[in-house]
């Protein structure tokens, strides 16, 4: 059996639990367009995407915050063990959201055994994380939609007997407006409506690949797998900062930004993979971003070469001529995957 897990308004949940002011409040998380609004704020009607300039002006009261990348990766961090504890199976969706596959972890109680990850979720990172249960990806993915915010829905065999066949057609995931389109058209509405249809037919109305995704849905068949994730190929660290061109302040905010990669670079695997090239980024206060890369020299993970690398390439941004104001730095280690070669970095 599959468990999807998936944080509630991740980045927003985030801020509520470290700043008390903005719990039960509606707030968004944005730069410029929202990132994130919490569930009090989507009540209002507030989605991600929307101009902040337009929530501020109809919803003077929505409070805002900014983006802290390292406070949600290091939340993503702690999800991510909580959930290797109840299985090593299991497939990150996105930083916030996995499949678990449970099959016989969950001693005939699946429901209880949902009802635990949230509730450790809850107390040991404090996060809401809604919980679905089902046999395939689908349907633990469509169970723990049903169950926001922070809730848990368990789809049992009976009950998939009577959903599956009722499920809309654009409810599957993967089926764009252009697919449904052709669907509807060819009088397809919901997953009933392809029983007794063959590849054959199908084909004639999507690809292939849709026709067999479709098919196995019908039957019961689809996707029950749990792709383990390969080795991370990369380490980022960055924050954001009140506009500035002052060096001294871009500068020390990098430094810290080193020392976040490497300590994280070295959590990863034993003996560390050694970073042979570097990123780092200046974003401004219109929004654009400037990156630039170079090699590192000899592979190394020592604060003070990498430290050196990023000064050099954080002066090849050429921020403090530029006019605009510093509002984010940070830096990126590429890492060498196993078995492979590092790539020509002279460019
Ligand atoms: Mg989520």
């Amino acid at each position: 059996m599959i468990l999807h897990a998936d944080a509630d308004a991740f980045f927003a949940s985030v801020e509520q639990r470290d700043d008390p002011r903005l719990r039960g409040r509606p707030m968004v998380v944005a730069h410029e367009v929202v990132a994130c609004p919490s569930y009090e704020a989507r009540a209002l009607g507030i989605h991600a995407g929307m101009p902040l300039r337009q929530v501020q002006r109809r919803w003077p009261d929505v409070l805002v915050t900014g983006y802290r990348s390292e406070a949600y990766e290091e939340a993503s961090t702690l999800l991510f063990d909580l959930f290797r504890r109840f299985t090593p199976l299991v497939e990150p969706g996105s930083m916030e959201e996995a499949f678990l596959d449970v099959t016989g972890r969950d001693r005939g109680d699946l429901t209880g055994m949902a009802y635990a990850l949230r509730a450790a979720a809850r107390s040991e990172v404090g996060l809401p994380v809604s919980v679905g249960a089902g046999s395939t990806k689908l349907i633990a993915k469509l169970a723990s939609r049903r169950a926001k915010p922070d809730g848990v829905v368990v789809v049992d065999a009976e009950l998939e007997g009577r959903l599956r066949p009722r499920l809309r057609l654009d409810e599957l995931w993967g089926v764009g407006p252009t697919t449904y389109e052709k669907l509807h058209a060819a009088g397809l509405f919901v997953v009933s409506d392809l029983h007794g249809l063959t590849e054959d037919d199908l084909k004639r109305v999507v690809t292939t690949a849709m026709a067999r995704r479709l098919l196995s849905i019908a039957h019961g068949t689809d996707d029950a797998t749990i792709r383990l994730p390969g080795p991370r190929r990369s380490v980022s660290a960055s924050r954001s900062l009140p506009s500035t061109r002052t060096r001294s302040k871009v500068v020390a905010v990098l430094e810290e930004c080193v020392s976040r990669a490497i300590t994280r670079v070295s959590g990863l695997d034993a003996p560390p993979r050694l970073p042979t090239r570097l990123e780092v980024f200046v974003r401004y206060d219109d929004g654009t971003q400037v990156l630039e890369r170079g090699p590192l020299g000899d592979p190394s993970l020592d604060s003070e070469v990498i430290g050196a690398a990023a000064a050099a390439l954080l002066d090849r941004t050429g921020y403090e001529w530029d006019g605009r104001g510093v509002t984010m730095v940070g830096l990126t280690l590429p890492l060498p995957m196993p078995g492979v070669n590092p790539p020509d970095t002279t460019t």
